[in-house]
């Protein structure tokens, strides 16, 4: 059976049995502070668990993206090295919300093991959660009484402990007991040597878990405490990758199909075999793994970069140009002719790579290029250091690995590998604890405490209302408390609200939140999955009672101006530019708007203008708005709707057109009801935010008028410098030519200065016993120029010289010794040694060579010591 058909029975085992089939959320999480990236397909579901929101299905399944390297599960170590651990791996799971549960998942679990894939029950162990007494909690005799019956007897149930068995999203959130299913890949031999129930999570790569069943039941407190949840449900996660493995009976995930490809490809292109060389072999494997998360986050709207979400996908890409460039001899850029191969095997169930391929391709592309020239960079670094390793008797010490992977980016393993070919080592406990001691650093600084939320009614819902009204009377269902070092603020949800949070870039409203005894200031609002939380500096004083919302219209009128302006843009950039123009990341405030958007080449003006005009346009055709909500996904691409990659989309979603026939789009934001309120589009700058994206910066309304004013203010400013007769662009032109004429000449001037200074100044030199001394103050206006005096007068004397002067350039003391070879050679003069010395007087320093060296400084009133000093210093070194 290939992983296609694989995928397919699962879900249409579980649609069978009444489940509605979802599609992925997107890999990249958006709206939940506590997660950055999609680590189980149960997270777009957690409002369900949580009782936050009513699921819309009661039974749902699907396979979800998932990447699991950073927080509570991170895989990326063992990745390469085993061979059932993945960054990004698909998540097949089915779920009940409130609906069925222990007895129902389990034998539907083994059904389609045994039954639909025929996969070997003598093989199979399930695992059940044996209790744990910190938390309170019992054995799961009711799972080992369902396995039992299943199963005929005790022989493979296992109970486990909580590290195993009971399983939790993250530091808090939706958890519970679970069950897992594990499977022995091992040669009948070998299973007639060892019983595989030892071997049960023990990290053996031949008997590992595929599938677990959660059953969610609590909620983990940020004090540790678990609470029960509103309702019971099941979750479960089953490894389709590890699940391939089993079925095609391999030994490894990597030589399944789904992976085959693209090991197939970078063997190929690293001309050897896979399987032959162990390092390459794993190598390879970090390759094959690394691509997929990197090109579906990248897919998914995360561009590497270096903070938080971004910095995670950079690292892992950097990862694998190490492992390529170290083990693979991949000095070029490599990874990202893998894009391809992977776009076209996942083209019929995760589109979006194939959609973006170019983009992607080019992304990582880049990334690579500036990857490997900071790992050059770094070994030249290395080289430099080289009589520091040795002098510290061949250790490389923590500060010094620390600064190159700090400052040139260096990874530590790198350094290391590169001190031990050199026959140094490094002290990692060195690095280990200056790495600790900047994370300790950068903690301090961002930490937040937040407490749990305190409930005060038990609505479930918050209803937004705010694209009807700007005012409500509402009530506080719940709030906590977030400190920072500096602050202390509070999140408050309230039963509705007029108030927009912050998605999609749009910016979040502020306003007030009255009642009879008080007025709380909204600072913002913002959406944590959803719900749509207010933060506020205090809590109103009366919890109790009703609130009345009150949205900073004048505020929110700018915003909705600049966010149906964005709609018209993107429609007019496609239309100037073409259909490649895929909006990337957008920014929507009060004061401008700014839009990140999918093309390679820079914007030119003309077509700027074309832009400009268009929007302008339809600005101008007061086009009405038209909203419609609740249309049915299929319904809207229909219609022609543009969506943005890596969103994620209910069933049913929100249409906002301008023209049926010109802006159509996917939005939950808050729009003009016709565009003629716009009133004028004026875009600010066009720049490059990445490799293959661009940005537009614009503005509208008052802020647009105001810059067009602000422009021409400028202008005519300027026409009133250069004077008003003839064309401002002539007069300008008439300037600058006659200010290159100014600058030749006073060049011509100074150059004749400089050759006349030159014979007075030799003319002055004095004699010490065979050396020409000339200790002078020189009339130069810049250092080029005091340089090419030294060096004209040592063409005239070019023995026994030794030149010492003295300039003051732009306010500030500079000095210049040159010394004639013979000099240098013979009495072992040295104009460095010199130079520094001098540059005393002047309290500064410098450098340079052996016969020729200068020196800036503060203090220029020391110069005039300084011909003294020098006549000195030389009467001493020749009296030696
Ligand atoms: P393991 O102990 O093997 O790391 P887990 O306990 O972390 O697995 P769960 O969180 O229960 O796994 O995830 C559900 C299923 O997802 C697992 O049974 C397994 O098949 C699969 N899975 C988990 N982590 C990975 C990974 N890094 N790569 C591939 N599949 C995975
Ligand atoms: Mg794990």
């Amino acid at each position: 059976m290939n992983a296609a058909d694989i995928r397919q029975k699962f879900l249409d085992f579980f649609a069978s049995k009444d489940h509605h089939i979802v599609s992925s959320a997107p890999i990249v999480v958006k709206d939940d502070p506590t997660l950055m990236f999609t680590n189980a397909g149960m997270n777009q579901f957690k409002d369900y668990f949580l009782g936050n929101k009513p699921a819309p299905y009661a039974r749902v399944a699907n396979t979800q993206k998932c990447l699991r390297v950073s927080g509570k599960h991170n895989d990326l170590e063992e990745v390469g090295y085993d061979t059932y651990h993945h960054t990004m791996f698909e998540m097949l799971g089915n779920w009940s919300f409130g609906n069925y549960f222990k007895k129902e998942a389990l034998p539907w679990a083994w059904e389609l093991l045994t039954e639909v894939y025929n996969l070997p029950k003598e093989r199979m162990y399930v695992s059940v959660f044996g209790g744990d007494e910190k938390d309170n909690l019992p054995k799961d005799e009711e799972a080992f009484g369902i396995w039992k019956k299943i199963l005929g007897s005790e022989e493979r149930i296992l109970f486990g402990s909580k590290k195993d068995n009971f399983w939790e999203m993250g530091e808090t959130g939706p958890c519970g007991p679970c069950s897992e299913i594990h499977i022995d890949l091992r040669s009948d031999e070998e299973v007639a040597r060892q019983s595989g129930y030892d071997l049960v999570n023990n990290d053996h790569p031949q008997v590992v878990e595929i599938w677990n069943n959660v059953f969610m039941e609590f909620n983990r407190l940020a004090d540790g405490s678990l609470v029960k949840l509103p309702a019971q449900h099941v979750d479960t996660g089953m490894g389709f990758e590890r699940l391939c493995m089993a079925i095609q009976g391999k030994q490894s995930n990597y030589d399944t199909d789904v992976f085959q490809p693209l090991i197939q490809f970078i063997a190929g292109e690293a001309g050897y075999t896979y399987g032959t060389d162990e390092k390459k072999d794993i190598a390879t494997r970090v390759l094959a793994d690394h691509i997929r998360a990197i090109a579906f986050a990248i897919a998914d709207g995360q561009l590497p970069s270096n903070n938080k979400a971004g910095y995670v996908i950079r690292r892992i890409l950097r990862r694998a140009v190490r492992y390529a460039f170290t083990f693979l001899g991949f000095k070029k850029p490599f990874l990202y002719k893998l894009v391809p191969v992977l776009a076209d095997q996942t083209l019929g169930i995760f589109p979006e790579l194939k959609a973006q391929q170019n983009f992607v391709v080019r992304v990582i592309e880049e990334e690579e290029l500036a990857f490997l020239r900071t790992l050059e960079n770094g070994l030249k670094r290395i080289d430099s250091l080289r009589d520091k390793f040795t002098s510290n008797q061949n250790i490389i010490d923590g500060k010094t690995a620390f600064e190159l992977y700090d400052t040139f980016g260096f990874p530590a393993d790198l350094t290391a590998l590169i001190a031990k070919e050199n026959g140094f080592s490094v002290d990692e406990a060195g690095f280990e604890k200056e790495m600790q001691e900047q994370k300790n650093r950068s903690r301090n600084a961002a930490q937040a405490e937040q407490s749990d939320w305190v409930i005060l009614n038990d609505e479930a819902e918050t209803a937004f209302i705010g694209y009807d009204n700007l005012t409500a009377e509402a009530r506080l269902v719940k709030y906590r408390q977030v400190k920072t070092k500096s602050k202390t603020e509070y999140h408050l949800v309230l039963d509705k609200t007029p108030f927009y949070a912050e998605s999609g870039g749009q910016v979040g409203d502020t306003g007030f939140l009255e009642s009879e005894l008080s007025q709380v200031r909204v600072l913002d609002t913002k959406k944590e999955n959803d719900l749509i939380i207010h933060v506020t500096h205090d809590l109103p004083e009366d919890l109790n009672s009703s609130l009345t919302c009150l949205v900073d219209t004048g505020r929110r009128s700018l915003i909705q101006k600049n966010h149906s302006a964005t709609h018209l843009l993107h429609a007019a950039l496609k239309e100037v530019l073409g259909d490649h123009v895929n909006q990337k990341g957008s920014l929507v405030n009060e004061k401008l708007l700014r839009f990140d958007f999918s093309h390679f080449t820079k914007v030119t003006e003309d077509q700027l203008r074309d832009v400009e005009s268009i929007v302008n346009e339809h600005i101008r055709k007061n086009i009405p708005l038209n909203e419609q909500r609740n249309v049915p996904i299929e319904e809207a691409k229909a219609m022609g709707a543009m969506a943005l990659f890596g969103e994620k989309y209910g069933d049913f979603v929100r249409v906002i057109t301008f023209d049926k026939d010109f802006s159509v789009e996917l939005c939950g934001g808050i729009h003009v009801p016709s565009t003629g309120e716009i009133g004028y589009f004026k875009i600010v700058s066009e720049s490059s935010v990445a490799a293959g994206v661009r940005r537009i910066e614009a503005v509208t309304a008052v802020s647009a008028e105001q810059y067009v004013q602000e422009q021409l203010q400028q202008l005519e400013a300027i026409k009133e410098l250069v004077g008003q007769q003839g064309s401002l662009t002539k007069n300008v032109e008439r300037l600058l030519e006659e200010n290159n004429l100014l600058k030749k000449q006073l060049e011509q001037f100074e150059l004749k200065q400089l050759a006349s200074q030159k014979y007075t100044l030799i003319s002055q030199a004095k004699k010490i016993d065979q050396i020409s001394l000339i200790a002078e103050k020189a009339d130069v206006s810049s250092a080029d120029y005091l340089k090419k005096l030294a060096y004209d007068i040592r063409n005239v004397v070019p023995e026994n010289l030794v030149l010492v002067l003295t300039a003051e350039i732009d306010g500030k003391p500079q000095l210049a010794v040159m010394l004639s070879d013979n000099l240098v050679a013979d009495k072992s003069l040295n104009a460095v040694a010199l130079v520094k010395e001098l540059a005393k007087e002047i309290k500064g320093g410098g450098g340079g060579q052996p016969f020729y060296a200068t020196a800036g400084g503060k203090d220029v009133s020391g110069l005039a010591a300084i011909p003294a000093k020098a006549e000195e210093l030389i009467a001493k070194a020749v009296a030696v």
